[in-house]
């Protein structure tokens, strides 16, 4: 008999998740976590809490409300002397806020009786697997199920070597402890635009390359448009068609050369951050050795169980490719844990939220006005300003739409993409609406509470039948 029903190998998002869930289901449950502090204990939570979406979102409120109070506060009234931003007390938070969460996972666990096994896992043939402990002691665990979460670690360039002093990835990147005068990003996506956000507003000069012609070349070309525009107006300076050809350590400072359609380019810089994507991380797991298929690219095939090559192993989250989300990689733990429990659970990777955590932000689902055109759909489209939002107006923060696209025929909603004030939380309304494969019709139908933000959805939802009241 098997020591364990389940063992998780990673506690990131989609690991933690599969875990707690397979334990509700009633299997005997183990997850095994490489990730300790200097002193040898494990902690929890994988990139996304560690060194990913909580710790940058910490950044991005601490960063937030120094910008707001210097540029915005004025506007309502509050006036105030000598404001300056301590890093180092907003690195502190950060560290705590991570902390408080990542020692919940464990608290977590506790409750759900589920084994937290500290150390490296490899796997051996017969769904063994071999754990080496930071102390270097080893021990070997079986399972019935294995389920494989490890996750992804940050891409890197010939041409900008990251040493974690001058030349950055994204954990060093959140770890700055002093505000530089100069900041280069490589890159214009997620990371580099949201990490490029927090050190523009404490007040790095910040300009960031993308080897792109298009701005966030995924998302809907307006929503795309308004964000450059206002971003730009924040100061970053965001520079399309940039390839970096190479970059050099010289007095203290990043030089760093690139080409664009003009030619040969330099920027000098205090620290650079390399942000142009992640790779799948499967090192020293010892996966392909006993048969598991790992693609070209590093990711671990899987079919539509999300088992392996090899039965009874599964994968999930960044390790699998894929959008490389949180909630992408958690939602694929809770559908595994399911099928394991003989349920038929399902996930709909068409209606998946992205959010760029930019202020305001950006936040889309389903497709884009592009991707419909492409494909032949007709569309009806809703767009409604936050301008003319009562809500958006006594905050003051009145940049950016909504665009609410919806088949022409059905009136089935087919994507929303929003640039503006709380978009991240906007967004759950227009997912669920799709999730229930809800009509424009629906949307506008349903009374939406006044004064609020979310008003502008159901603007947006009335605007696809031409009847928008308030623009
Ligand atoms: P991970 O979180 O990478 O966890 C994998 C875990 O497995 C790690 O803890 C690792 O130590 C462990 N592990 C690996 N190999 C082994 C082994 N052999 N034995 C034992 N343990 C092992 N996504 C969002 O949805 N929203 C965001 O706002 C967001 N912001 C981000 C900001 C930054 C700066 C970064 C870098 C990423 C961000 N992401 C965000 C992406 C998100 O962090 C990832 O998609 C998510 O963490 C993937 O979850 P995962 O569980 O698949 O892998
Ligand atoms: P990304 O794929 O989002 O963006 C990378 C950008 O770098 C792209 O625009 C790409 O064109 C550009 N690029 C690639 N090579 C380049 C080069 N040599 N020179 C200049 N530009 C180059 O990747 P990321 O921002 O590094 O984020 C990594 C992953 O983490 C993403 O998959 C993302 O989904 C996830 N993430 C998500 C969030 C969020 O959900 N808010 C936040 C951060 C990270």
């Amino acid at each position: 008999m098997a020591d364990y029903n389940v063992i998780v190998i990673g506690a990131g998002p989609a690991g933690y998740v599969a875990a707690i869930r397979c334990a509700q289901l009633g299997m005997k449950t183990a997850c095994i976590e490489k990730w300790t502090n200097d002193s040898g204990k494990q902690i929890l939570g994988g990139t996304c809490l560690n060194v990913g979406c909580i710790p940058s979102k910490a950044l991005l409120d601490s960063s937030h409300h120094y910008y707001f109070m210097k540029k915005h506060a004025a506007e309502h009234g509050i006036l105030f002397d000598n404001l300056h931003a301590d890093v180092a007390a907003m690195q502190k938070r950060k560290g705590e806020v991570v902390t408080a969460l990542t020692q919940g996972i464990a608290g977590l666990f506790k409750k759900n009786k589920i084994d937290s096994v500290e150390g490296l896992a490899k796997l051996l043939p017969g769904k063994q697997i071999e754990i080496t402990a930071y102390d270097g002691s080893k021990k070997t665990l079986s399972a019935d199920n294995i389920i494989i979460a490890t996750g992804s670690i940050p891409v890197t360039i010939p041409p900008a070597q990251v040493d974690n002093q001058y030349i950055l990835d994204s954990t060093g990147a959140l770890a700055i402890d002093a505000v530089p005068a100069k900041l280069g990003v490589i890159g214009a996506g997620a990371i580099g635009l949201e990490l490029g956000s927090v050190w523009c507003r404490l007040g790095s000069q910040v300009t960031v390359l993308e080897a792109l012609p298009d701005f966030l070349a995924v998302a809907d070309r307006k929503i795309a448009a308004a964000a450059q525009k206002e971003l730009k107006t924040q100061g970053l300076d965001i520079r399309l068609s940039a390839k970096v050809t190479g970059t050099e350590i010289k007095d203290g400072q990043v030089v760093v050369n690139y080409e664009d359609k003009n030619g040969a380019q330099q920027i000098i810089v205090n620290k650079l951050i390399v942000a142009v994507g992640r790779k799948p991380f499967s090192e020293g797991l010892g996966a392909a050795e006993i048969g598991i298929k790992i693609n070209e690219r590093g990711f671990i095939e899987v079919d539509a169980n999300r088992q392996t090559a090899v039965p009874g192993i599964y994968a999930i989250g960044d390790v699998i490719g894929g959008p490389m989300l949180a909630h992408k990689g958690s939602e694929e733990g809770v559908m595994v844990a399911e099928r394991l429990a003989g349920q038929k659970s399902e996930m709909h990777y068409d209606i998946m939220p992205w959010v760029i955590y930019t202020h305001p932000e950006v936040a889309w689902v389903g497709k884009t006005e592009q991707q419909l055109k492409a494909e032949g759909v007709e569309y009806n489209v809703g767009q409604f300003p936050f301008m003319a939002s009562g809500r958006a107006r006594a905050h003051g923060d009145t940049s950016g739409m909504i665009r609410l696209l919806a088949d022409k025929k059905t009136d089935q909603i087919l994507g929303v993409h929003i640039f503006g004030i709380s978009a991240s939380e906007l967004l759950a309304e227009a997912v669920l609406a799709m999730e229930c494969q809800a009509s424009s019709e629906d949307l506008a139908r349903t009374i939406h509470a006044h004064p609020t933000l979310a008003e502008a959805m159901h603007e947006a939802a009335l605007g696809a039948d031409g009847r928008m009241i308030h623009a």
